[in-house]
């Protein structure tokens, strides 16, 4: 199975330079890049440790959220369309490295869930898919509890059925006709998040963001079942397919176990679990291993039926560019890196 790791850095902040930070990250190419480690030995003589790390592409810091779209996103679109799959973009990284920038974006520069609302729509114009609905959802997992972020951050259980497919019961689920329409609701649930973080004490950064995109064929069944509600409708359409983007917690959290204060320690043990699983859940899917890990965390486990059948991913590792932050860039790069080494 095809499953994608890629790297994008972000530019170096002025008020970055102005601190005495520089620039550690070498983008060698479109698949490579170098760490310039700054260290210093005990006789206090500074050198340079040079790291060098491969993978499916390698975004620079001048690399807009189109290019990133056309490189990592549009493959994943293109394969819900065309095997009727589900796809999962997942951005990666320490908080401050880009990953909220790359899903979301800004009105300038719309990151990957508008881009791939924008495609969606268009590739149902252009294949005649005149029938084709388009469905979101937007939810928030925190200390590995489930919020609906399209309905005031209500709080939702997951269930396995029968199958062991697993639901979230009560998910907000909203049909959008448009893009605009898809982002009148995600801008309400990026509120709905940002808000929650600075009212509650909740950090946001503490989070995982799982934002899906569900298409559904009416076909045939349409005259069938025109006596159902919209939802129970809804269920009953041949799915097309699926699209998941999950803009995670920051990936130094997962360091919060060591915290003084118990609830910090709960909810980066939390992050630690969720982090590790999807790893081994990526890793599983690319060796074609029948045996994917997904109860290993709530992330995984809500995400289980974007991890059977066909199905793709793609993880954008983000990372700063800065001094500073070199000690958690080469955690995230070494991160990224194992998601595909055997
Ligand atoms: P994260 O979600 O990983 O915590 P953000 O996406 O919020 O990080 O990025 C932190 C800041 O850096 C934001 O102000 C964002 O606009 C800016 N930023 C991130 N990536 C880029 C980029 N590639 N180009 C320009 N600005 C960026
Ligand atoms: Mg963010």
């Amino acid at each position: 199975m095809d499953q994608k790791v890629c790297v994008r850095k972000r530019p170096l902040f002025k008020k970055e330079s102005e601190k005495g930070d520089v620039d550690v990250i070498r983008d060698d190419n479109n698949q490579s890049l170098t760490v310039l480690e700054p260290k210093t030995k005990v006789d206090l003589t500074k050198f340079t440790e040079e790291h060098n790390f491969f993978f499916d592409e390698v975004l620079s810091d001048n690399t807009a959220n189109k290019e990133v779209y056309k490189r990592c996103g549009s493959p994943l679109v293109r394969y819900v369309f065309e095997k009727q799959g589900k796809a999962s973009c997942f951005a990666y990284g320490q908080t401050g490295s880009g990953k909220t920038h790359t899903m979301m974006g800004n009105p300038e520069q719309p990151g990957l869930y508008f881009l791939a609302a924008d495609e969606i729509f268009t590739l149902k114009k252009e294949k005649g898919y005149s029938d084709l609905t388009v469905w979101v959802s937007f939810f928030e997992i925190y200390g590995g509890k489930l919020y609906d972020l399209l309905n005031d951050r209500r709080k939702l259980v997951a269930r396995a059925d029968a199958k062991q497919v697993v639901n979230i019961v009560g998910l907000q689920e909203t049909e959008v006709k448009s893009v605009a329409h898809l982002m009148d609701a995600l801008n309400v649930g990026h509120e709905a998040r940002s808000t929650a973080a600075t009212g509650a004490n909740l950090d946001s950064s503490r989070s995982h963001a799982v934002l899906q995109v569900g298409m559904y064929s009416k076909r045939s069944l349409h005259d069938l079942f025109k006596n159902l509600t919209q939802i129970q409708f809804k269920r009953m359409n041949k799915s097309v397919g699926k699209l998941s983007f999950i803009d995670l917690a920051g990936s130094e959290r997962a360091s919060d176990v060591n915290d003084n204060d118990r609830q910090t320690r709960i909810e980066g043990a939390e992050i630690n679990k969720s982090l590790l699983a999807l790893k081994e859940c990526i890793r599983a899917l690319d060796q074609g291993s029948k045996h994917v890990p997904f109860r290993g965390s709530t992330l995984t486990s809500v995400l289980k039926d974007s991890f059977i059948g066909n199905c793709r991913t793609v993880m954008i590792a983000n990372v700063s560019p800065g001094t500073s932050a070199c000690e958690h860039t080469m955690n995230t790069l070494r991160y990224a890196n194992r998601v595909k080494q055997l």
